[in-house]
């Protein structure tokens, strides 16, 4: 086989970036033409700054916290993560307002929102979950499943794919209370089948529980339409919320009436401030809250929101499956050669933002490449994953970052 020159892979880059509608959308991030980090891969794990966001948290603490001081509560910070957990339902759940709430992390809503929904299906035994799902999902259902005395069913997925519907058909039973799936899988990509999932596990009566961590703000979501229960994610990936920004929750309308989460906290007490004796659930989502939220680590992805009020999630999923196809199909040309394997699904329609390929020098090749500011991510055993964030990710920079990783290889 010929092999093309690298003048050539990048002229075709240049071409791409250039017919791409979204590209001016990267001169909104800050580091996103830093020389010394040629290619970000790591969107989906840690996304970048806006430039908006540094003047957005400028002045909230200039003048939201430093000039109103404790009023701002009243005026403002207490409505916040109904208010914000709104726009981001409308602008990327495909949810109706009232069902989502920012707050504490993934891992602590993920376990708050299991128990509030096992509770609503007493009587049943059975916590679904795949071994290829999220280390912290897993980790959290095995404590829940301890705690309450049920037994977890894991599903033994294809860990270059993920759970397909077929495989849930198998597990669910008339024992199953809840079902917990990323819609997005960590390591692989595959694109969870969430409406086909929702009706198998309705079907035995059971609860589904989506994570979105990898789909919020790269696939269009909606939870309304395919009638997903309970689903939690995190805003510090392709929402650019910031290391360490709250997590949201959504709770379907029809379940909110009786859902009770664990963590009885005064913030998710109705009226907090006449600080009454017991416990009474805020009506509505607000029962999800349990302590004081984190107003300042939801500053930042509100502009991220607002990027994609602006550009739409079915602009942002052309996008990213656009940067996906091409990084794959660079893949096979320049390091399917050097013995490089794709470990993510092959068709789009089954894959989110994300692909993973697969070399046993992975691991000390991420180390050397991470020196040189190209930054993808290591997923034990021996995977490179590249998160391609729509909104920053440019392809010439996917160019430059697959060139890196085949001149890492070829040494
Ligand atoms: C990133 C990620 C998390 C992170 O949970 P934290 O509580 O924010 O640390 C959870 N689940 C999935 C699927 C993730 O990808």
């Amino acid at each position: 086989m010929m092999t093309t020159s690298t003048d050539v892979l990048a002229a075709r880059a240049g071409e791409l970036d250039a017919a791409d509608p979204l590209r001016a959308y990267r001169d909104l991030f800050i580091g996103a033409d830093d020389p010394s980090v040629p290619a970000y891969f790591d969107g989906n794990s840690l996304g970048r700054p806006t430039k908006a966001s540094a003047e957005r948290i400028t002045a909230f603490v200039t003048q939201s916290w430093g000039g109103r001081l404790i009023r701002g509560w009243d005026e403002e910070w207490y409505d916040l993560p109904i208010t914000i957990g709104d726009t981001l339902a409308r602008v990327s759940l495909g949810a109706a307002a009232g069902q989502t709430t920012i707050g504490d992390s993934t891992t602590v809503l993920l376990y708050k929102l299991a128990r509030g929904g096992l509770a609503l299906r007493p009587g049943r035994t059975e916590i679904v979950v795949d071994r290829d799902n999220f280390p912290t999902d897993r980790y959290v259902l095995e404590s829940v499943a301890g705690e309450l005395g049920l037994t977890l069913r894991w599903i033994e997925s294809d860990t270059r794919g993920g759970v397909t519907v077929d495989d849930l058909q198998s597990v669910v039973s008339e024992h199953t209370a809840l079902v917990v799936l990323s819609h997005v899988a960590y390591r692989s990509g595959y694109l969870v089948d969430a409406a086909g999932a929702a009706r198998v596990v309705h079907e035995a009566g059971g609860l589904l529980l989506l994570d979105l961590c990898h789909s919020v703000g790269s696939v269009p979501l909606e939870l309304d339409a395919w009638e997903v229960d309970l689903a939690v994610g995190c805003t510090y990936k392709y929402l650019n919320g910031g290391p360490g920004s709250p997590a949201f929750a959504y709770v379907r309308a029809d379940h909110q009436q009786d859902f009770v989460q664990p963590i009885w906290g005064w913030m998710g007490r109705d009226d907090p401030f006449a600080m009454a004796q017991g416990y009474e659930p805020a009506p509505g989502i607000r029962r999800v809250i349990s302590g004081t939220p984190s107003v300042l680590g939801m500053i930042a992805l509100q502009d991220t929101l607002a990027l994609l009020d602006d550009v739409g999630m079915d602009a942002v999923r052309a996008k990213s499956i656009a940067l996906t196809e091409y990084a794959l199909d660079l893949v096979r040309e320049v390091l399917i050669p050097l013995g490089v394997e794709i470990g993510s699904p092959e068709d789009s329609a089954e894959r989110g933002g994300h692909v993973i390929i697969d070399h046993p020098r992975f691991e000390a090749v991420v180390q050397r490449l991470w020196t040189k500011g190209v930054i993808p991510d290591f997923r034990a055993p021996q995977g490179l994953r590249l998160g391609l964030s729509p909104l920053s990710t440019s392809f010439g920079e996917v160019c430059t970052g697959i060139l890196a990783i085949r001149d890492e290889l070829a040494d």
